[in-house]
């Protein structure tokens, strides 16, 4: 199998390129194609002389991904379910940045990315990690996550475009051209779609190099959010990277006695270990974590879990963001009363701690990670 084309950096291309015995400003026309145009073949890149493209494609191969099912809320969140290749399937999630716009399409979105096919980790509560882990995704699968959702959006905006002018009875103002497929609307990624990041660490990091490069995805390293589950020493290592990627720990319980009970990860790296590390990351980086806390009803939303949390919240001057639980079918699990979890912020507030409740997007598209893949697996064994 051919390595993909989007998987490498600038740099790699560019020795590439001297190997090829092609000038250097190919690159950057290149690039444009992949990164800009997002072009899905060789073919479609036409001001490539015919010579190089055919190089490229005996040396590279160039996946885009399928779109093999879709969901949108009523809050025009929209859930994506790609094919790739090998046939695995994977989620993507795109929520509009402005809540207060509902109903209404928003021009800044964030994008959640998957990093693994399945999820070794297997916390209690969560639908990535069901059926086990499958396999980490390469880099440009990660990539082409962001890619394939522009390419979605700018093939549903051209159609939106089509349909309006026909019902004004006006010409399309680009009735002679394509319409345009170059417009952006991931501004922001958050890494928390299926899998755990920093157990894919080596492809995820290149994988954001390329989405924070401008010759790439152009999307500043503040605007990427990486989330774990709590792999200690990874966190380490990501702390000593030069760049300015914002932390998010999925912490659920702030004592060892709750998290061991539904995260195995924290038998491996409890608390002490996972709290350390993130006085290290917040010491080099400088940078606010989050700390995020999914309320389960019986579980981990007891008032006995605010101070151990507001301690913790102090101590890495971490923000704190409450995440009622999305209910996983085949799971016991409950999200608790409007009640409890209004209470639960008030007395983490009462404490000074910053911490926000998430008034959950998407709740009826099955958001949380993982279930749509599982749905339709399961859907597909049953066929
Ligand atoms: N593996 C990483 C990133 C992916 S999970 C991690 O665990 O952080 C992304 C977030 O979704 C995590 O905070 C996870 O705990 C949360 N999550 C998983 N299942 C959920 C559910 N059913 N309801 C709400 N949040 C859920
Ligand atoms: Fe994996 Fe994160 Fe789900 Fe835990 S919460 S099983 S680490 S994806």
């Amino acid at each position: 199998m051919l390595p993909d084309i989007k998987s490498f950096l600038r740099e790699e291309l560019e020795e590439q390129f001297r190997a090829f015995g092609e000038p250097a400003y190919r690159i950057a026309q290149l690039l444009d194609w992949l990164y800009v145009r997002r072009a899905t073949s060789w073919s479609a890149m036409t001001n490539l002389p015919k010579a190089l493209r055919e190089k490229l494609s005996a040396n590279f191969s160039l996946h885009a991904h399928t779109l093999a099912r879709k969901q949108g809320s009523t809050d025009t969140t929209q859930k994506f379910l790609w094919q790739l290749s090998d046939g695995a399937f994977i989620e993507s999630v795109l929520i509009p940045a402005n809540p207060a716009l509902y109903g209404e399409a928003s021009d800044r979105h964030t994008l959640c990315i998957s990093t693994q096919v399945g999820c070794a980790y297997g916390c209690k509560f969560c639908a990535s990690g069901l059926d086990g882990f499958k396999r980490n995704l390469g880099v440009h699968e990660i990539v082409e996550q962001i890619l394939a959702t522009e390419r979605w959006h700018a093939a549903e905006s051209s159609k939106l475009q089509i349909a309006n002018c026909q019902t004004s009875g006006a010409e399309p103002a680009t009735s002679n051209q394509p319409p345009s497929t170059t417009d952006r609307i991931v501004n922001n990624i958050v890494v928390m779609g299926m899998g755990e990041p920093l157990a894919n660490y080596e492809n995820l990091m290149k994988a954001l190099k390329i989405l924070n490069a401008p010759w790439g995805g152009g999307i500043g390293a503040r605007k990427i959010t990486i989330s774990t589950s709590g792999l200690a020493p990874q966190i380490r290592r990501l702390a000593n990277e030069p760049f300015q990627f914002r932390l998010a720990i999925s912490l659920h319980g702030a004592t060892d006695e709750v998290r061991n009970r539904i995260m195995p990860v924290n038998k491996k790296y409890p608390l002490s270990e996972l709290t350390a590390a993130c006085e290290n990351y917040q010491e080099l980086k400088g940078r606010m974590i989050t700390l995020e806390y999914i309320l389960i009803a019986g579980i981990n939303d007891s008032l006995a879990q605010i101070l151990p949390l507001a301690m913790l919240a102090h101590k890495l001057y971490a923000k704190v963001n409450l995440i009622p639980y999305n209910k996983v079918e085949g799971l016991p699990w409950q999200r608790p009363s409007e009640e409890v979890c209004e209470g639960f912020l008030a007395a983490l507030e009462k404490q000074n701690v910053t911490a926000t409740l998430r008034r959950e997007k998407g709740h009826d598209i099955d958001a949380a990670c993982g279930q749509l893949r599982l749905k339709t697996e399961r859907e597909m064994a049953q066929a």
